[in-house]
Protein backbone atom coordinates (compact mmCIF):
# COMPACT_ATOMS: atom_id res chain seq x y z
CA UNK A 1 0.00 0.00 0.00
CA UNK A 2 2.76 2.47 -0.88
CA UNK A 3 1.52 5.95 -1.34
CA UNK A 4 4.73 7.57 -3.40
CA UNK A 5 3.71 10.51 -4.82
CA UNK A 6 0.67 10.65 -3.18
CA UNK A 7 -0.63 14.32 -1.45
CA UNK A 8 -2.73 13.44 2.15
CA UNK A 9 -4.73 16.07 3.95
CA UNK A 10 -6.23 15.03 7.65
CA UNK A 11 -8.04 16.89 10.04
CA UNK A 12 -7.49 16.67 13.51
CA UNK A 13 -3.87 15.31 13.06
CA UNK A 14 -1.99 16.85 16.34
CA UNK A 15 -3.17 13.82 18.85
CA UNK A 16 -4.63 10.83 19.31
CA UNK A 17 -6.01 8.65 15.77
CA UNK A 18 -5.43 11.91 13.87
CA UNK A 19 -1.64 11.76 14.85
CA UNK A 20 -1.45 7.90 14.08
CA UNK A 21 -2.83 8.46 10.47
CA UNK A 22 -0.77 11.38 9.72
CA UNK A 23 2.39 9.47 10.71
CA UNK A 24 1.10 6.14 8.73
CA UNK A 25 0.10 8.00 5.85
CA UNK A 26 3.77 10.04 5.62
CA UNK A 27 5.59 6.73 6.34
CA UNK A 28 3.81 5.40 3.55
CA UNK A 29 5.36 7.55 1.25
CA UNK A 30 2.45 10.25 1.17
CA UNK A 31 3.26 14.03 1.23
CA UNK A 32 1.14 15.11 4.61
CA UNK A 33 -0.28 18.22 5.29
CA UNK A 34 -2.62 18.31 8.18
CA UNK A 35 -4.80 20.81 10.15
CA UNK A 36 -5.04 21.35 14.21
CA UNK A 37 -7.15 23.68 16.28
CA UNK A 38 -5.11 25.14 19.42
CA UNK A 39 -1.66 21.99 19.54
CA UNK A 40 0.60 23.92 18.00
CA UNK A 41 3.80 22.68 19.83
CA UNK A 42 2.48 18.70 19.23
CA UNK A 43 1.82 19.33 15.73
CA UNK A 44 5.18 21.46 15.00
CA UNK A 45 6.80 18.21 16.79
CA UNK A 46 4.99 15.94 14.34
CA UNK A 47 6.59 17.90 11.50
CA UNK A 48 9.90 17.90 12.79
CA UNK A 49 9.34 13.97 13.78
CA UNK A 50 8.27 13.08 10.14
CA UNK A 51 11.58 15.61 8.71
CA UNK A 52 13.82 13.82 10.45
CA UNK A 53 13.19 10.23 9.08
CA UNK A 54 12.68 11.88 5.39
CA UNK A 55 9.25 12.40 5.21
CA UNK A 56 7.70 15.51 4.69
CA UNK A 57 4.40 16.76 6.11
CA UNK A 58 3.01 20.38 6.80
CA UNK A 59 0.77 21.32 10.10
CA UNK A 60 -1.89 24.31 9.53
CA UNK A 61 -4.16 25.68 12.32
CA UNK A 62 -7.64 25.63 11.03
CA UNK A 63 -10.88 25.55 12.78
CA UNK A 64 -12.64 22.61 10.76
CA UNK A 65 -16.44 24.17 11.54
CA UNK A 66 -15.47 27.12 9.72
CA UNK A 67 -15.93 26.52 5.79
CA UNK A 68 -13.99 29.87 4.96
CA UNK A 69 -11.14 28.68 6.88
CA UNK A 70 -11.26 25.02 5.40
CA UNK A 71 -11.50 26.13 1.87
CA UNK A 72 -8.32 28.39 2.53
CA UNK A 73 -6.57 24.71 3.62
CA UNK A 74 -7.19 23.30 0.12
CA UNK A 75 -6.62 25.87 -1.71
CA UNK A 76 -2.98 26.46 0.15
CA UNK A 77 -2.35 22.31 -0.22
CA UNK A 78 -3.09 22.58 -3.81
CA UNK A 79 -1.04 25.51 -4.35
CA UNK A 80 2.03 24.46 -2.38
CA UNK A 81 1.88 19.92 -3.79
CA UNK A 82 -0.21 20.77 -6.89
CA UNK A 83 -3.54 18.60 -5.60
CA UNK A 84 -4.95 16.37 -3.11
CA UNK A 85 -5.40 13.08 -3.36
CA UNK A 86 -6.70 11.90 -0.17
CA UNK A 87 -8.35 13.49 2.42
CA UNK A 88 -9.56 12.19 6.21
CA UNK A 89 -11.98 13.87 8.16
CA UNK A 90 -10.76 12.90 11.37
CA UNK A 91 -11.31 16.32 13.79
CA UNK A 92 -13.79 15.43 16.30
CA UNK A 93 -15.66 16.14 19.73
CA UNK A 94 -17.39 15.10 22.61
CA UNK A 95 -19.76 17.45 24.39
CA UNK A 96 -22.20 14.83 26.45
CA UNK A 97 -25.45 15.60 28.55
CA UNK A 98 -28.69 13.72 28.45
CA UNK A 99 -30.84 15.76 26.57
CA UNK A 100 -33.30 16.95 28.87
CA UNK A 101 -30.26 19.08 29.98
CA UNK A 102 -28.03 19.22 27.02
CA UNK A 103 -27.50 22.98 25.68
CA UNK A 104 -28.08 24.42 22.66
CA UNK A 105 -24.20 25.05 22.72
CA UNK A 106 -23.29 21.32 23.29
CA UNK A 107 -25.27 20.51 20.30
CA UNK A 108 -24.05 23.04 17.79
CA UNK A 109 -20.81 22.39 18.55
CA UNK A 110 -20.61 18.75 18.17
CA UNK A 111 -22.57 19.27 15.26
CA UNK A 112 -20.26 21.93 13.65
CA UNK A 113 -17.26 20.65 14.68
CA UNK A 114 -17.69 16.77 13.75
CA UNK A 115 -20.42 16.91 10.99
CA UNK A 116 -20.33 19.85 9.07
CA UNK A 117 -16.79 19.99 8.93
CA UNK A 118 -16.95 16.61 6.75
CA UNK A 119 -19.21 19.14 4.22
CA UNK A 120 -16.49 21.79 4.75
CA UNK A 121 -13.68 19.83 3.70
CA UNK A 122 -15.38 17.39 0.87
CA UNK A 123 -16.99 20.41 -1.04
CA UNK A 124 -13.59 22.12 -0.88
CA UNK A 125 -11.86 19.02 -2.32
CA UNK A 126 -14.36 17.31 -4.74
CA UNK A 127 -13.42 19.46 -7.80
CA UNK A 128 -9.63 19.08 -7.19
CA UNK A 129 -10.65 15.37 -7.69
CA UNK A 130 -13.12 15.11 -9.74
CA UNK A 131 -10.95 16.84 -12.18
CA UNK A 132 -8.36 14.46 -11.69
CA UNK A 133 -10.21 11.68 -12.10
CA UNK A 134 -8.71 10.11 -8.35
CA UNK A 135 -9.33 10.75 -4.76
CA UNK A 136 -9.89 8.89 -1.55
CA UNK A 137 -11.77 10.18 1.13
CA UNK A 138 -11.94 8.74 4.94
CA UNK A 139 -14.75 10.31 7.44
CA UNK A 140 -14.38 8.91 10.93
CA UNK A 141 -17.56 7.61 12.04
CA UNK A 142 -17.79 6.29 15.26
CA UNK A 143 -19.61 2.97 16.75
CA UNK A 144 -21.95 5.39 18.11
CA UNK A 145 -23.02 6.32 15.06
CA UNK A 146 -25.37 2.70 15.74
CA UNK A 147 -25.16 1.61 19.12
CA UNK A 148 -25.55 4.82 21.61
CA UNK A 149 -24.73 6.12 24.55
CA UNK A 150 -27.06 7.79 26.62
CA UNK A 151 -25.57 11.35 27.11
CA UNK A 152 -24.13 11.50 23.81
CA UNK A 153 -27.41 12.41 21.43
CA UNK A 154 -25.41 15.10 19.71
CA UNK A 155 -22.33 12.88 18.97
CA UNK A 156 -24.48 9.93 17.67
CA UNK A 157 -26.55 11.99 15.39
CA UNK A 158 -23.34 13.71 13.87
CA UNK A 159 -21.73 10.56 13.27
CA UNK A 160 -25.30 8.50 11.75
CA UNK A 161 -24.75 12.20 9.49
CA UNK A 162 -21.48 11.48 8.61
CA UNK A 163 -22.23 7.90 7.26
CA UNK A 164 -25.01 8.98 5.63
CA UNK A 165 -23.66 11.74 3.86
CA UNK A 166 -20.53 9.21 2.77
CA UNK A 167 -23.20 6.61 1.26
CA UNK A 168 -24.50 10.18 -0.66
CA UNK A 169 -20.77 11.22 -1.62
CA UNK A 170 -20.15 7.51 -3.04
CA UNK A 171 -22.61 7.34 -5.49
CA UNK A 172 -22.09 10.71 -6.95
CA UNK A 173 -18.25 10.23 -7.61
CA UNK A 174 -17.68 7.04 -8.17
CA UNK A 175 -17.69 7.45 -11.71
CA UNK A 176 -14.78 10.26 -11.06
CA UNK A 177 -12.63 7.40 -9.44
CA UNK A 178 -12.96 8.90 -6.14
CA UNK A 179 -14.19 6.34 -3.09
CA UNK A 180 -15.88 7.63 0.18
CA UNK A 181 -15.61 5.47 3.11
CA UNK A 182 -15.80 6.07 6.77
CA UNK A 183 -14.23 4.26 9.68
CA UNK A 184 -15.84 3.46 12.89
CA UNK A 185 -13.83 3.23 15.92
CA UNK A 186 -14.61 1.42 18.53
CA UNK A 187 -13.00 2.18 22.31
CA UNK A 188 -9.60 3.45 21.58
CA UNK A 189 -7.43 5.38 23.80
CA UNK A 190 -6.87 9.00 23.60
CA UNK A 191 -7.65 12.61 25.18
CA UNK A 192 -10.79 11.92 24.38
CA UNK A 193 -11.59 8.99 26.28
CA UNK A 194 -9.11 9.02 28.91
CA UNK A 195 -11.51 9.88 31.73
CA UNK A 196 -13.54 6.85 31.00
CA UNK A 197 -10.72 4.66 30.79
CA UNK A 198 -9.75 6.00 33.92
CA UNK A 199 -13.39 5.43 35.71
CA UNK A 200 -14.39 2.33 34.16
CA UNK A 201 -11.41 1.02 31.57
CA UNK A 202 -11.31 -2.97 33.13
CA UNK A 203 -14.91 -2.95 32.92
CA UNK A 204 -14.82 -1.61 28.97
CA UNK A 205 -12.48 -4.58 28.41
CA UNK A 206 -14.37 -7.27 29.62
CA UNK A 207 -17.12 -6.01 27.33
CA UNK A 208 -15.02 -5.81 23.93
CA UNK A 209 -14.54 -9.73 22.53
CA UNK A 210 -10.77 -9.13 21.85
CA UNK A 211 -10.35 -8.08 25.74
CA UNK A 212 -8.53 -4.91 25.14
CA UNK A 213 -8.97 -1.43 24.33
CA UNK A 214 -8.12 -0.02 20.92
CA UNK A 215 -4.72 1.67 20.06
CA UNK A 216 -4.68 4.76 17.46
CA UNK A 217 -2.60 2.42 14.99
CA UNK A 218 -5.52 0.03 14.87
CA UNK A 219 -7.63 2.78 13.19
CA UNK A 220 -4.70 4.28 11.12
CA UNK A 221 -3.99 0.86 9.34
CA UNK A 222 -7.62 0.64 8.58
CA UNK A 223 -7.29 4.24 6.76
CA UNK A 224 -4.40 3.68 5.41
CA UNK A 225 -5.93 0.09 3.35
CA UNK A 226 -8.99 2.63 2.46
CA UNK A 227 -7.04 5.40 1.36
CA UNK A 228 -4.40 2.79 -1.16
CA UNK A 229 -4.82 2.63 -4.72
CA UNK A 230 -5.53 -1.23 -3.74
CA UNK A 231 -9.38 -0.42 -2.15
CA UNK A 232 -10.59 1.34 -4.90
CA UNK A 233 -13.61 -1.12 -5.49
CA UNK A 234 -14.52 -0.19 -1.85
CA UNK A 235 -16.77 2.42 -1.63
CA UNK A 236 -19.89 3.86 0.58
CA UNK A 237 -18.82 1.61 3.45
CA UNK A 238 -18.49 1.94 6.97
CA UNK A 239 -15.33 -0.02 8.36
CA UNK A 240 -15.94 -1.15 12.21
CA UNK A 241 -13.09 -1.34 13.99
CA UNK A 242 -13.94 -1.81 17.38
CA UNK A 243 -12.13 -5.50 18.58
CA UNK A 244 -15.79 -6.68 18.11
CA UNK A 245 -17.17 -4.48 20.68
CA UNK A 246 -20.64 -4.21 18.46
CA UNK A 247 -20.83 -7.79 17.97
CA UNK A 248 -22.87 -8.53 21.24
CA UNK A 249 -21.25 -11.69 23.23
P1 LIG B 1 -8.68 13.58 20.41
O1 LIG B 1 -9.52 14.39 21.32
O2 LIG B 1 -7.55 12.82 20.93
O3 LIG B 1 -8.13 14.54 19.22
C1 LIG B 1 -9.02 15.37 18.55
C2 LIG B 1 -8.31 16.03 17.38
O4 LIG B 1 -9.27 16.83 16.66
C3 LIG B 1 -7.19 16.96 17.79
O5 LIG B 1 -6.18 16.92 16.81
C4 LIG B 1 -7.88 18.33 17.78
O6 LIG B 1 -6.98 19.42 17.56
C5 LIG B 1 -8.79 18.18 16.60
N1 LIG B 1 -9.91 19.12 16.63
C6 LIG B 1 -10.95 19.16 17.50
N2 LIG B 1 -11.77 20.17 17.19
C7 LIG B 1 -11.23 20.80 16.12
C8 LIG B 1 -11.60 21.94 15.36
N3 LIG B 1 -12.71 22.64 15.62
N4 LIG B 1 -10.80 22.30 14.31
C9 LIG B 1 -9.68 21.60 14.04
N5 LIG B 1 -9.28 20.52 14.72
C10 LIG B 1 -10.03 20.13 15.77
O7 LIG B 1 -9.72 12.64 19.62
P2 LIG B 1 -9.55 11.14 19.08
O8 LIG B 1 -8.24 10.99 18.43
O9 LIG B 1 -9.96 10.20 20.14
O10 LIG B 1 -10.72 11.11 18.00
C11 LIG B 1 -10.48 11.32 16.61
C12 LIG B 1 -11.76 11.00 15.86
O11 LIG B 1 -12.13 9.65 16.10
C13 LIG B 1 -12.96 11.87 16.26
O12 LIG B 1 -13.73 12.17 15.12
C14 LIG B 1 -13.73 10.96 17.19
O13 LIG B 1 -15.10 11.28 17.23
C15 LIG B 1 -13.48 9.60 16.56
N6 LIG B 1 -13.68 8.48 17.46
C16 LIG B 1 -12.87 8.32 18.56
C17 LIG B 1 -13.07 7.25 19.42
C18 LIG B 1 -12.22 6.98 20.61
O14 LIG B 1 -12.50 6.01 21.33
N7 LIG B 1 -11.18 7.76 20.88
C19 LIG B 1 -14.16 6.28 19.18
C20 LIG B 1 -14.93 6.55 17.99
C21 LIG B 1 -14.69 7.61 17.18
P3 LIG B 1 -6.19 20.12 18.82
O15 LIG B 1 -5.15 19.10 19.26
O16 LIG B 1 -5.57 21.35 18.25
O17 LIG B 1 -7.20 20.36 19.88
Amino acid sequence: MDLTGRVALVTGGSRGIGKAIVLKLARAGAKVAFVYQSSEAPALAIVEELKASGHESWALKCDVANKAACDQVVEQVVEKWGKIDILVNNAGIIRDGLLATMTIEQWQAVIDTNLTSVFNFCQAVTRPMMSARYGRIVNMSSVSADFSNPGQANYAASKAGIEGFSRCMAVELAKRNVTVNCVAPGFIETDMTVAVVNAAGETIKKAIPCKRLGQPDDIAFAVHFLVSNEASYITGQTLKVDGGLTLGG
